[in-house]
């Protein structure tokens, strides 16, 4: 799947060409290799369209089946075979990486200081959600920890993808984040790297450097005990 998944390793991918593998019920289909990002590790899925011979098939949802990333077409006509242009709709992948990225920094941030964990999230466009186990709840630690991480952007710093055998990154401290965020059988793991931020295993999309992230604000606070 890593080979197949071409945003695994280049995220700022927005157009490629690519063959039908299969289609399944006129609207289910599998790429050879592709840039949509499929819905998961908390982000939402890319959405865009598939051109053939000028054709245009909208992709309303990607997601990952039997460890393949299926396409849901809204428009039949495609088969296997057929050699396609895949865009995504970069705006909407554009701000999903940006959040991405300033989830593994807030994170970073937290775990640094508090020893929070993440417990789950919900990325999305506009606002996104993190949840964290927190020890005590303080409103104003939280602000603290906000403006630390918009320091931190200020910095400017590489945020690096590599990979690495599945053995090696479990002798590194933190490199799970989210409790069973990857499934057992991948024997090599993606790791995104904030330079001398954060270090984790994961497998969505980011910005190659912080200052893309812009400025992180806390619109709302809730505690859920
Ligand atoms: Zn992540």
């Amino acid at each position: 799947m890593k080979d197949q998944a071409l945003y695994m390793h280049d995220s700022y991918l927005k157009e490629f060409e690519a063959v039908v593998e299969s289609v399944k019920d006129e609207k289910y289909v599998v790429l050879d290799k592709t840039a949509f990002y499929p819905k998961g590790g908390g982000q939402p899925n890319d959405t865009g369209t598939m051109i053939k011979d000028g054709q245009e098939f909208p992709v309303v949802f990607v997601g990952k089946f039997d460890n393949k990333i299926s396409h849901e077409v809204s428009v039949p006509g495609l088969k296997a075979g057929d050699k396609v242009t895949g865009k995504i709709d970069w705006e909407r992948r554009y701000r999903l990486m940006r959040m991405h990225t300033t989830a593994h920094l807030l994170s970073a941030v937290l775990h640094n200081k508090s020893g929070a964990m993440i417990t789950g999230g919900d990325l999305d466009t506009e606002k996104s959600r993190i949840d964290f186990s927190l020890e005590d709840f303080d409103r104003g630690k939280l602000d603290e920890y906000c403006r630390l991480a918009n320091e931190i952007i200020k910095n400017d710093l590489p945020v690096k993808v590599s990979f690495m055998k599945r053995e090696e990154a479990l002798k590194i401290p933190g490199m799970v984040k989210l409790a069973g965020a990857l499934p057992p059988e991948i024997d090599e793991w993606r790791i995104v790297e904030i330079e001398g931020v954060d270090r984790q295993a994961d497998g969505g999309t980011h910005v190659k450097s912080l200052k893309e992230i812009g400025q992180i604000e806390i619109i709302m606070v809730n505690k859920v005990s």
